[in-house]
């Protein structure tokens, strides 16, 4: 099986950006996808998905990680998960505070019976297993709440990887949708926006509201077990979004191979990679 890999870095919006900013997402989606496929050549796609979300967090260009969107209270807090399509298992940490990656503690709760964490017991269990205190703010996000500037929905990231052995996981990561109310929840660490079986992986962006509404990535996992294309299953479950004109992407690969990205809004910021092809959005 020739693995395969895809990631997002959410939405852009031209209106709230520059072209220097398109840019630098850009580049830095095509180095974390280049260096991420490298890694997945002698790695599994569950090893390969957190060490791409990890890069994706590290880089403050996106909302997830350092660089992290802030709530209307002020504070940060933060909402990771990843899904195993072999072992069936989700782990997750909702409005994490304090950690430099939400991902590698959804990591350790791969280990553990209770894997879906929430606030200050997400942020306890971190400190427990070695997670030191990291602010994940910087001065560009708090020059935005500061002005009230709102920019809406830009930055969550996911990675999907089929591996080998054709084995798929997936992970996303967010710092939400910014000025929310303290307790908001996420769709990122729900089955609605991550979710992996045998047969496909999907991770989403846009308003975790509509996600959820449309429980957009277990649909689309579910139709293409049920024996649709991933392409049709993507179009179909994103074509439930139109009522009520959810705001949603996703990106998707199935175990025959298949990439797709999908929005219902432009523009999703993404990048695929299978050794030889690139594909970085424009
Ligand atoms: N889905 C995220 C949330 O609603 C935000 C995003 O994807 O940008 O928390």
């Amino acid at each position: 099986m020739a693995p395969k890999i895809i990631i997002h870095g959410g939405f852009f919006s031209e209106s709230l950006t520059s072209d220097e900013v398109k840019k630098a997402k850009q580049d830095a989606l095509t180095r974390i996808v280049k260096s991420a496929f490298q890694f997945l050549e002698t790695h599994s796609a569950l090893e390969t998905v957190v060490y791409a979300t990890e890069q994706l967090e590290d880089c403050d260009l996106f909302n997830a990680g350092t660089g992290s969107q802030i709530q209307s209270d002020g504070k940060i807090r933060m909402s990771a998960s990843i899904m195993d399509g072999v072992s069936l298992k989700f782990s997750g940490v909702i409005n994490i505070e304090g950690v430099k990656n939400p991902v590698r503690v959804a990591e350790k709760l791969l280990q553990t019976q209770d894997s879906v964490l929430g606030g200050d017991g997400a942020t306890l269990f971190a400190r427990k297993q070695g997670f030191n205190y990291y602010s994940t703010e910087t001065p560009q996000r708090r020059k935005e709440y500061e002005s009230k500037l709102k920019a809406a929905t830009t930055g969550t990231v996911g990675c999907v990887a089929l591996d080998k052995e054709g084995r798929i996981a997936v992970a996303t990561s967010t710092g939400g949708k910014g000025f929310e109310i303290p307790g908001r929840i996420s769709d990122s660490a729900t089955v609605a926006g991550n979710y992996a079986n045998a047969n496909c992986g999907v991770s989403c962006t846009g308003v975790g509201e509509d996600i959820v509404s449309g429980a957009i990535a277990a649909k689309i996992v579910t139709r293409v077990t049920d024996g649709l294309s991933l392409q049709q299953a993507c179009e179909r479950t994103f074509a439930e979004l139109k009522p009520f004109d959810g705001f949603a992407g996703a990106i998707a690969i199935s175990k025959n191979g298949s990439i797709v990205h999908i929005d219902s809004h432009p523009a999703m910021v993404f990048a695929s990679f299978d050794g030889n092809r690139l594909e970085v959005f424009e």
